[in-house]
């Protein structure tokens, strides 16, 4: 039961999905969320994830990408114009990515852990 639970979080964080109905986009542009779910009407607007997800991201992306150029340079001895070129890009849609399935997981947490108070007893 656990398992499942946590198998449904990361499949819809991963995914961006509305916590309660797991069908609905929480995201109405890039970084967004939507006020309400489309589906199922939950009440997206008040889940405010804060600082966490960007906190999260360029922690992330920090790590990964200082151990993959390090292991670049030290390996391939590229250019620094190389590195520019390869890492930018990289760094740009690296972190936006995270910063979706992140502040999606937040949310989804916020929601199942009743942060809010908001939720209805039968919704856990
Ligand atoms: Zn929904």
């Amino acid at each position: 039961m656990v398992a499942n639970k946590k198998i449904y979080s990361l499949r819809a964080s991963l995914c961006c999905k509305c916590p309660s109905c797991g069908k609905g986009v929480i995201y109405s542009g890039l970084l967004d969320v939507r006020d309400k779910c489309k589906c199922c009407g939950l009440n997206l607007k008040d889940h405010d994830s804060g600082d966490g997800p960007a906190f999260f991201a360029m922690f992330i992306v920090g790590i990964i990408i200082t151990f993959a150029a390090g292991f670049v340079e030290i390996f391939f001895e590229v250019s620094m114009v190389f590195h520019m070129f390869l890492w930018t890009p990289l760094i740009i849609i690296l972190s936006i990515w995270l910063l979706r399935v992140i502040k999606s997981y937040l949310i989804y947490t916020e929601y199942h852990h009743n942060i809010l108070g908001t939720n209805k007893k039968n919704d856990l």
